[in-house]
């Protein structure tokens, strides 16, 4: 069982009467840190005005639990997809199982799918292939794809171009790159969604990006159970922590924490259409 810490209002919020609403576009609440505690983790989100969470599937039997999730607890939808650490060659029949469940209306998304040669756990041919298979897919039920990509770059950009025009704009989660990658994610009609990494001393090349990226594109994750912003981090992650990632937004782009919390939120429910 998790232990989860008591939620801290940064000082800029404590005099708001009722906190600005976000929506946490990536989450994976059916992870073991959340067992027996989703109701009490969307709870605490609410009180911080986490009023959405996608939760997110990494390969066919959490794909299967999110959309159930999503199915159980009215503000949370669901992706269905196969993890880059996941991979493997999908024939017609597993295609076929990914297809009925991101038929479900609370599936809003195919993901997270991509490339990981930072942890590099399957063979990048298979990695490729299998995201691919998985972009036609979401072409072809003309769903927006969540992309993990990390430390794959090259291969992304040569793959991935022909298929953005025929994809609903798609969301660049955990963006790791700096603001030239950016720009080039942001060319192809896609979202940048920014984790509690933003909030890291040493992550300046992802302030930067959150600084020159128009605010229309940007969206704001947790990614929890991982990633944690300051001040939790190291600490199990969880939804309620999102307004810490868009208060440094905000801090990084001189604006009104509302007026980010606005705009990333309308991003997210035009992006998956909630
Ligand atoms: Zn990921
Ligand atoms: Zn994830």
């Amino acid at each position: 069982m998790a232990h989860f810490h008591r939620l801290s209002i940064p000082e800029s919020h404590k005099n708001m009467q009722k906190l600005p609403e976000l929506i946490d576009t990536h989450a994976h609440l059916d992870f073991p840190e959340f067992a027996g505690s989703i109701p009490a983790a969307i709870e605490r989100a609410a009180q911080a005005g986490v009023s959405v969470i996608v939760t997110i599937g990494v390969d066919i039997k959490t794909s299967r639990n999110a959309a159930q999730i999503a199915r159980s607890y009215d503000r949370i939808y669901a992706s269905a997809g196969i993890h880059p650490h996941a991979s493997f060659s999908m024939d017609a029949g597993d295609l076929r199982e990914l297809e009925k469940i991101a038929a479900d209306r609370r599936v809003v998304a195919i993901g997270e799918i991509g490339l990981d040669y930072f942890r590099d756990l399957q063979p990048r041919p298979i990695q490729r292939e299998c995201m691919k298979q998985q972009i036609e897919l979401a072409v072809k039920i003309a769903k927006p794809v969540v992309f993990h990509i990390r430390d794959a770059w090259e291969d992304f950009f040569r793959i991935v171009p022909e298929f953005a025009p025929s994809l609903p704009p798609s969301v660049m989660h955990c963006f790791s790159g700096d603001w030239s990658i950016a720009r080039r994610c942001l060319d192809m009609g896609f979202y940048l969604s920014i984790p509690g990494v933003v909030t890291f001393p040493k992550a300046q090349f992802l302030q930067d990006v959150v600084r020159r990226a128009p605010l229309d594109r940007l969206l704001v994750e947790t990614d929890s159970p991982y990633l944690a912003p300051v001040p939790y981090r190291g600490k199990t992650n969880e939804p309620a922590y999102l307004l810490h990632t868009a208060g440094k937004i905000a801090q990084c782009r001189k604006e009104p924490f509302e007026k980010v919390a606005a705009h990333t939120t309308q991003n997210a429910r035009t992006v998956f259409e909630i």
